[in-house]
């Protein structure tokens, strides 16, 4: 295990990407801002492993941001590709495969009777909003503090990680007449929204989250969150909306409504149904979808929605999720993966609480229990940002916030997590002092 590791090319790399594009990156976290230290430019990825452009190798603990579950370039999921590439990228035409993705996505999603596939979860979840609007004839939505939804105008309040690395609590360029319709609360805070709904009747198109969050570190609803929120967004006639662009066949094949055993009305995907393609969709009850343009009056539309390339690799990646066993797997791998980093920063003594479900798990270096954005905050990021260092250095690429989930995929065996964790003994061991 090196120590230091050579990282001069990436390095040369990145100085050029500064004068190229803003930042030097093409989404803001990659960019390193909240941890420090250089990013490292990676050449390629395959099983759990990304190998930088100096050729060092690193266990990734991010795959992709989530789509890459069934561990980085699937042999399957290559093959599928290339033999879909043959036959074109993209048709601009109906075509047999959103059929096959659609079909595989409504038999799994209980909300979903009909589904609309986007390129990306940021316009999934920016058309799920205005089809809420419209099916409501309501403008206001309620959305979560430290829940991200993608970067559309009016889900740029309190938006979590990205912005939160940046400590922007708000963008410059989005119109307060945009963000007054956006009405936030603090997660797992149900009298917080049944005062919204009582301050504002009849004007609530709905509610959107993510049912388990992410994008503020890895939150879980406390018991009774999520059923409080169908049960008042059914009597206030409103919609429930759950943004599963993160959770979405992650935590269970049909989601964390299949897991939890409550059904919203309309549900957005992304992430994982691309399996590393650029996709997203929003779903949900038929007698909502039928609003969606040409079938009803909703505009939405897309040059690359549905292209066979995308609709392949996320065809190939749910019927490797299907296969028996997968998410006991996922589970078991990725509970002994945050059991070790518990127990490991508690035998040097260092704040900790975290958690898993399934395949995505996080941390945060404070005192717990984290039940909302505002608790998360106590989490000591100077602390992360060393730990975040030292882990780079033993070849452990973890997310360089501590707002944002880990995640595992079916690539990782007990020999990475074995590896893992020693490094988070000897990572916590340095940092301590
Ligand atoms: C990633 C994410 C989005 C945005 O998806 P993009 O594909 O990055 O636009 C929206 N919602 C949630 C919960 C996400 O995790």
């Amino acid at each position: 295990m090196t120590d230091i590791l050579n990282t001069t090319h990436s390095k040369e790399v990145f100085s050029s990407a500064l004068e190229l594009m803003p930042g030097g990156v093409s989404s803001p976290v990659r960019a390193f801002k909240s941890v420090g230290g250089q990013p490292i430019v990676f050449d390629r990825v395959k099983g759990p492993y990304a190998w930088d452009v100096d050729g060092n190798r690193y266990i990734d603990y991010i795959g992709s941001w989530g789509p890459a579950i069934c561990g980085h370039a699937h042999p399957e999921v290559i093959t599928a590709l290339q033999e879909a590439i043959e036959k074109g990228t993209s048709f601009g035409a109906p075509c047999i495969l959103e059929n096959k993705l659609a079909e595989m996505v409504i038999d799994a999603v209980p909300s979903v009777e009909m589904v609309r596939f986007v390129n990306s979860g940021t316009e999934a979840c920016m058309a799920v909003l205005r089809l809420m609007r419209a099916f409501t004839g309501r403008d206001k939505v309620i959305k979560f503090d430290g829940c991200y939804h993608g970067h559309a105008d009016m889900f740029l309040v309190k938006a979590g990680s990205g912005v939160a690395t940046l400590g922007l609590p708000d963008s410059p360029g989005v119109p307060r007449t945009t963000t007054a319709n956006t009405l936030t609360a603090p997660y797992n805070d149900l009298e917080a929204v049944k005062k919204l709904f009582s301050e504002n009747p009849d004007a609530i198109s709905g509610v959107i989250l993510e049912p388990i969050v992410g994008n503020a570190g890895f939150i879980t609803p406390e018991p009774g969150f999520l059923e409080g929120l169908r049960e008042l967004t059914t009597e206030n006639g409103s919609l429930l909306v759950f943004d599963e662009v993160m959770t979405g066949f992650r935590i269970s094949y049909g989601g964390v409504q299949e897991k939890f055993g409550v059904t919203p009305d309309l549900t957005t995907l992304g992430k994982v149904i691309g399996g590393g393609l650029p996709v997203g969709a929003y779903g949900g009850r038929k007698e909502i979808m039928s609003m969606v343009a040409p079938s009803g009056p909703v505009y939405q539309a897309g040059t690359l929605s549905g292209n066979p390339l995308a609709m392949t690799a996320g065809i190939k990646t749910l019927e490797l999720l299907k296969q028996e066993g997968t998410y006991e797997k996922l589970e078991s791998t990725t509970s002994r993966l945050i059991e070790g980093i518990i127990q490991s920063a508690e035998n040097n003594g260092i704040a900790i609480n975290g958690g898993s479900v399934s395949a995505m798990f996080g941390f945060f270096l404070c005192e717990g229990p984290v039940r909302n954005f505002e608790e998360a905050k106590t989490n000591n990021s100077e602390l992360f940002g060393k730990l975040h260092m030292e882990m780079l250095k033993r070849g452990i690429y973890l997310a360089p916030s501590p707002f944002e989930a880990g995640f595992t995929s079916l690539a990782h065996s007990d020999e990475e997590i074995d590896r893992t964790l020693e490094a988070f003994d000897q990572s916590f061991s340095v940092i301590k002092n």
